[in-house]
């Protein structure tokens, strides 16, 4: 989990460097996203079993990451439209 993490991270900063040296980068953009919330949806998933039925509960914080996370791959683009992007860029 914390690999997937930080290789996450990784890939998001090195692409604001480029885009902060004035590079265009959308079909990277796309590809930092949509692996972003593959992550995040794998290990909210992952920390969820890790707690049991602790986690499925409110009580417990990990049930609310889990809610929190869905928006991820559904807000300011749905991870389906990253994937055309990055389609879209690789095939011109
Ligand atoms: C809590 C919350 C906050 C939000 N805040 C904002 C905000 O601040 N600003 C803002 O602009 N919007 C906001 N949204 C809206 C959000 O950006 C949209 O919900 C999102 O873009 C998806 O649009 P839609 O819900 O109409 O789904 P639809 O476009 O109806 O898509 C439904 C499903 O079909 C898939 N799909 C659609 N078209 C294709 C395609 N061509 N190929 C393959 N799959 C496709 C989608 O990926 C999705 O899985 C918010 C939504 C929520 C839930």
């Amino acid at each position: 989990m914390a690999t997937l993490v930080e290789a996450s991270r990784e890939f998001l900063y090195r692409v604001a460097a480029k885009i902060d040296a004035g590079e265009k980068q959308i079909k990277e953009i796309s590809m930092a996203k949509n692996f972003s919330c593959m992550v995040s949806d794998r290990v909210t998933y992952d920390a969820s079993q890790i707690f049991g039925s602790c986690g499925y509960l409110r009580t417990c914080l990990v049930e609310r990451l889990c809610r929190d996370n869905r928006i991820l791959s559904i807000g300011g683009g749905t991870r389906e439209i990253m994937k055309e992007i990055i389609a879209k860029h690789i095939s011109s």
